[in-house]
Order: C-alpha cells, then structure tokens, then sequence
C-alpha cells in the first residue's frame, strides 16, 4: 500500500456538502484534495471544462447497465451487490425504508429537480447549539443561492405541463402556494421558447432551457441546463487549486497511529484497482447521509481506528418522503417535458387530508429502451410526492458489509397523511396512483447530527466530531431536525459554514 501523501485537507464526496466546503476552503488559497467515488458526467459544461474521461448518463441500452451502481440489502450474504462501480444509483433497501442517493463527481446535483427551498421551519437552526443560529446561516444560505444562480419563476417562464397550467380550472384539486419560496436552479432561457448556447464565466459553456425538452431531471442533464455542482462550485475552485480525484472511494479513517494530529485515510482507486493511503491534518466527510454515517460506524466499530460518538446512527429523517406515480393517461398530452418540477396541488376543502402533494415529471422518456406505448403511458403519467416534518428517530446501524435502518413510519403522521392523500386524489380523479406502501426517501438526513454534545450528538455547531479534532461532517447527515421540504439548500449552507469554521482556523480570516 502507497503511504507517501500528505494534504493539509482532505473532503471526501463531492455533493452539496463537500463541494460547497472543498470549494470555499480551496479559494480561500488552503490546499484541498476532493476524493469522490463515482465519475465526471459527460455534459456540455465538462466538455468545456476539458475533463479528459467523462461518463455518459444512462440512455437507451445504457440504462440496464449505467442505471444502478450498488444495491445495499442486509439481508444479502455480502450486504449487497455493486453492479456498476460507474453507475448513477445507489439504494439502500432497509425493513420499513428504502434510500435512494446517487454517485458522480457532483453528486446528487446530475440526479435531483433542482428545486431550491429554505426550512419552513423559521427558527430551524437556533437553539441546537451555542455556535449555530439562523442569523448564523443567512449569509450561507444567500450564497448558495448566488452560486447556483436560483431562479424564481415568473409568469411567462411557467412551461405548459406546470400544476398552474394544467389544474387552473379543476374541481378536484387546487394549486398549492408553496409554504416556502421555491426557486430553481436551471439557466432558464433570457427570450422564453428561445434556448441559447451561452458561454458564462470560466469558458463554460451551457444551454438554457428547452421546454419542448424533458431531459432534466433525475437521469441527468448533458446540457448543462441545470446547474450542477461540478459547473457551480467545483469549475471555479479548480481554479484556484483544488484538486479532484473521481473514482476513489475511502473505505476508512484513521486518527493518525504515530500520535501526531490528523488522521489517515485508506482508498480504493477504482481505476487501477490499488488501494491507497495519505495522510490529512483536516477530514470532511461529505459522502452523503448514508455513506457518510457508514464510513464513522465502519472506522468505529470495524477497524476500530475511531473513539467512541454514543449518538451515531441515531436520529435518521427520511424528510417525510412517500412516492407514487399518477396515471393521468390523459389522450394527447406529454407531462414529461419542461422542467421536472411541476409544482403542488392539494385536495379541495372537505377533501382532507390537505397535503401538498407535489407533480414531478417522468424525465428522458425518450430515452427508454421500453416498447413505445409504456413510453407513451409514462409521459401521460406523473410522479406524485409527499413530504414533510417526521419524527426524525430511525436508527442506521452497521450490518455485514451494509447498513440496516430501524424505522417505524407509524411515529410519523405525515406518511399516514400522504398515503390518504394518494387515495382520496386516486377516488376523486378516477385515475390511479400506484405508491410504494412503506417510505422511499431521496431526502435522507441525520445519523451524525449536529449538537451540544456528545449524547445527543455526532459533531458540534462547526461540524468538528466530539472528542475526534480535525474531523469533520459536511453533509446531510449532520441535519439536526428533519427539514419536510428539498434540502439542498440547507446541505450546501452547512458545507459552506463548515467551511468557514475551517477557514477561520487554519487563517485566522472571518470568511462568511
Ligand atoms: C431523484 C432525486 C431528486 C431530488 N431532487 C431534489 C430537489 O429538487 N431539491 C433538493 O433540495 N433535493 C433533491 N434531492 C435530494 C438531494 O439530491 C440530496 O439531499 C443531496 O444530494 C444530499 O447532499 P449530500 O451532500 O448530503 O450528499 P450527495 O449529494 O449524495 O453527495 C455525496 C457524494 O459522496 C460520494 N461518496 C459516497 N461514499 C463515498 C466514499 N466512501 N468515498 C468517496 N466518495 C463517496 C457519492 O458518490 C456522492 O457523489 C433529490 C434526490 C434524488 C435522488
């Protein structure tokens, strides 16, 4: 095993977390190294950006092959298969919940709606830790927004297949008025029904919008249309230094065996197959929730190269999520194009429960290998979705090579609420909405959650790990309260206050 390196950071996954903390802390001239699992996509803006290997996103045959890169099932001998060490998906399928994240140099920014939305919950961050508050996180948030380039839609920007368009004379549902503002990050067209090639800074390049399109949403976008991480955060902080290495897993963490600070990082670089091991005075973790909390038990409790965290694994959200796809089967519509996000409706008053439910489109149909009257079906069909506050008490555990969840969806209304919500929209318009019965999150959060101390929590209001210096989380897994709406901006707030933490420590300059 290769033992040489040294770096002063290391950030392990490239998602909203770690690249919002790789990003900041590499512009503030400090040395980083981003280590991420998975490959560069293959888009317009890569291309540009001169990334030599780049993986496309699955279309056509593709999707059999590129579609799953691991399935996580405890019960399995090895805990599980990985398929496709390439591949977009990753799913975690537990007893009472199944997760669904994704793996690229990105993360889940190629697979998500990019819809961008702060807490509800107005007081979200105050009183979970003395260095943590809402006047703590604005300026996080605001840059967030800034660097994605968060667009609010306007009247004339709304595509045609939008909830406002289409249910604005319904008698069984009405439009939703967000409980948040929403915004989106997608580079929407300067003359609407008019999508540019644009060159923007750094000689990236992108197209804006095309709303006769539907190829944005969770089986990635390679035009660049919708704002990803790699483009956002990664193009510019390459920049200036940083430097990323895809394809390289960490498979543990080490508090430096000599005795000195820092700690010890073992990889596998899955392009030659060699496991590598460095040295860093500065850890992020950022691998998402479920990675991320894996990563801690495994160094924890399997090579034992980490101390005691009582509350790891504990406090697991599945954000409120339930799933279901709407058969509309409308004659001579096509709800797949324009952008995946479609907007809420809810039940009309005496139709209770009122839970917003939010219209998604089925993305790249196009694209399928399927007989064309499943595709035709598809692009008359949307994906329906709940979500809300739960009560955040699942509990990740370590098992063989995975991890198991303990979940108890009856603790949580909110699921009870969507599930009836499905049925009473399916009873009153006569189409049917085909769900999961138990919850399947794309929103997991917690498990290394942010506190005051040690028994109810993983890190503290920096992201520093109790009793672990130099160790840090950056990602969902350290949201201290469930959220009940997208989270990424809340994700990539954190990563940049950790960020900043860091900045602050090794420069002694106030960033954020
Ligand atoms: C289909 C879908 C649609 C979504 N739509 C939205 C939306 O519109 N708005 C919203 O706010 N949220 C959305 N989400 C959720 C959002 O994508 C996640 O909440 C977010 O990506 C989590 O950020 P993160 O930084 O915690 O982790 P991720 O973004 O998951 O990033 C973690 C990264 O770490 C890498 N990694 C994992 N293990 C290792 C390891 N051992 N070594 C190195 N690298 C590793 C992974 O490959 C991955 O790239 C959606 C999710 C899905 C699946």
């Amino acid at each position: 095993m290769k033992n040489s390196e040294k770096h002063r950071v290391v950030v392990v996954g490239s998602g909203f977390g770690g690249s919002a903390a790789a990003a900041l802390i590499a512009e503030a001239g400090i040395e980083v190294l981003l280590l991420e699992r998975g490959p560069w996509r293959d888009t317009v803006p890569t291309r540009a950006m001169n990334i030599p290997e780049r993986q496309p996103f699955p279309r056509g045959w593709g999707l059999y092959t590129g579609f799953l890169r691991t399935l996580n099932v405890p019960y399995l001998p090895g805990g599980g298969i990985t398929f496709n060490r390439r591949g977009l998906f990753e799913l975690f399928y537990a007893k009472n919940m199944e997760v669904v994240c994704s793996s690229s140099v990105g993360g889940g920014s190629h697979v998500y709606s990019a819809v961008h939305a702060r807490p509800p919950n107005l007081t979200y961050w105050d009183n979970v830790s003395p260095d943590l508050s809402e006047d703590i996180m604005k300026p996080h948030y605001a840059a967030f927004f800034e660097r994605m380039g968060s667009a609010t839609m306007t009247p004339e920007r709304i595509p045609p297949s939008h909830v406002s368009r289409r249910f604005a004379d319904s008698r069984i549902v009405e439009i939703a008025k967000p409980r948040v503002e929403v915004r989106v990050g997608f580079l929407l067209p300067e003359t609407p029904g008019r999508p540019e090639r644009k060159t923007g800074p750094h000689g990236i390049e992108r197209y804006e919008v095309d709303y006769t399109s539907g190829d944005y949403g969770f089986l990635g976008d390679p035009s660049g249309a919708k704002t990803t991480l790699d483009v956002a955060y990664l193009a510019p902080a390459m920049k200036a230094g940083l430097e990323v290495r895809d394809l390289c897993e960490v498979l543990a963490i080490a508090k430096d065996h000599e005795g000195n600070a820092g700690y010890r990082l073992d990889y596998l670089d899955h392009r030659t197959g060699r496991r590598v091991s460095l040295q860093a005075d500065i850890v992020v973790l950022a691998a998402g929730t479920m990675n991320t909390v894996k990563l801690l038990l495994h160094s924890r409790d399997r090579t034992h190269t980490l101390g005691e965290m009582p509350a790891l694994g504990q406090r697991f959200s599945g954000n409120g999520d339930v799933r279901g796809l709407w058969d509309l089967n409308e004659k001579g519509t096509d709800l797949s194009v324009g952008l995946p996000s479609q907007g809420s409706i809810k039940l009309l008053e005496g139709d209770e429960p009122r839970q917003a439910l939010s219209n998604n489109s089925v993305p790249s149909v196009d694209h399928y290998p399927f007989p064309a009257f499943v595709r035709r079906r598809l692009k008359r069909s949307v994906v329906i979705a709940g979500m809300g506050e739960d009560a955040m008490d699942g509990v990740i555990r370590l098992h063989k090579k995975s991890l198991d969840i303990e979940f108890e969806p009856d603790n949580s209304p909110v699921y009870a609420r969507i599930m009836q919500g499905f049925k009473t929209l399916s009873k009153r318009s006569g189409r049917r909405v085909y769900a999961f019965a138990r919850p399947a999150t794309v929103h997991p959060l917690g498990g290394a959650c942010a506190g005051r101390h040690q028994n109810e929590a993983v890190v503290d209001g920096r992201g520093e790990v109790f009793n672990h210096p130099g160790l840090f989380v950056a990602d969902a897994a350290a949201m201290p309260r469930s959220i009940g709406v997208p989270p990424t901006a809340s994700i990539a707030a954190w990563g940049s206050r950790v960020a900043a933490g860091i900045i602050e420590r090794l420069t002694g300059r106030h960033s954020l």
